[in-house]
């Protein structure tokens, strides 16, 4: 399997073979990971992060993968201290950066700009989410937290909720759920229900796949509940926002309900969407979901950069 080079912009450019080696992967850097290890697979690599929304995770994840491999890492957290402020276009920050660097990690807030950075760039591109477009490392992360947590992927009983029209992590992972043949059940007021042309291609691939808007109902066959964040800074209407904003909130008398070993995700970072408590439960799992992040981006770094091992 050849990964050197290749651009990560959507979890549909790698098959079902692909993203099961890549998680592979992962489970073989987590001694790295976790800092028991040290490898220098990387060593003289340079990352650049370019980040135009804000993040904590997927940034930070991104340069501690880099930094426990050798490599070591440039980059923004914030645009308005680049040129950005004076109107440089993301083709020319995308020329600069890969002058300076041997891979790229883009996020920026519009849908579409991993794939258009791609284009402008002969090293290899990571999508670290594209507006609501799409999220495929946290796709990896997660896929990865469940096999880790559940054993298989296949088969489970996956509850989605929240806001599903505008989370691209959702977007991401519905699609690779279906890959890897999960039931997904999508739980969302209907504003937020998931974008009609994603619903329509998992049909077309048989995806088992239904809607509902009661997340009590769901709840006793869920073996996987994943929340998400209603998205404030995507609403074009604030007032539309305040309508939905308390739609859903997971606690214990929520989940008195639940399957005994019943795993709870989520993305990061929470609003009021999962109530503390929950986090001393013996459900939570989205704290460990957030470090899986780092065996996975070392897993893709090492591979795209063209160094198999780690
Ligand atoms: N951190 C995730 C993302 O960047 C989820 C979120 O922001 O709600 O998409």
């Amino acid at each position: 399997m050849d990964f050197a080079c290749r651009d990560v912009v959507s979890i549909r450019d790698f098959g079902k073979e692909e993203i099961l080696y890549i998680l592979d992967h992962a489970g073989k850097a987590m001694p790295v990971a976790r800092g028991e290890r040290r490898s220098d697979v990387l060593e003289g690599k340079i990352l650049a992060t370019l980040f135009f929304e804000p993040s904590t995770r997927t940034r930070l994840s991104f340069e501690t993968a880099m930094l426990r491999l050798g490599g070591s890492v440039i980059g923004f957290a914030d645009a308005s201290g680049t040129s950005v402020a004076k109107g440089e276009t993301l083709a020319d920050t995308i020329r600069m950066a890969e002058s300076y660097a041997d891979a790229i990690v883009l996020r920026h807030p519009m849908e579409g700009a991993a794939k258009l950075a791609a284009d402008f760039s002969t090293k290899p591109v990571i999508n670290a989410g594209d507006g609501a477009g799409q999220h495929p490392t946290q796709t990896l992360l997660d896929l990865f937290t469940i096999k880790m947590e559940k054993g298989e992927i296949a088969d489970n009983n996956i509850v989605l909720v929240g806001d599903l029209k505008y989370g691209r992590t959702v977007h991401s992972l519905t699609y690779a759920l279906s890959l890897f043949g999960a039931n997904i059940t999508c739980v969302a007021p209907p504003t937020l229900q998931m974008p009609s042309e994603i619903v329509s291609h998992l049909k077309q691939m048989g995806g088992r796949f239904n809607q509902s808007e009661s997340l009590e109902s769901v709840i006793p066959g869920a073996d996987v509940l994943y929340v998400t964040r209603i998205q404030k800074e995507r609403f074009p209407d604030p007032e539309e926002y305040r309508k939905v904003e308390n739609a859903y909130r997971i606690d214990n008398a929520l989940l008195a309900n639940a399957k005994r070993n019943l795993v709870v995700m989520h993305p990061l970072p929470r609003v009021n969407e999962i109530a503390p408590e929950v986090d001393l439960g013996p459900y939570a799992r989205y704290f460990r979901q957030a470090f899986y992040g780092v065996p996975i981006r070392m897993a893709i770094l090492s591979l795209i950069l063209g160094k198999g091992e780690i």
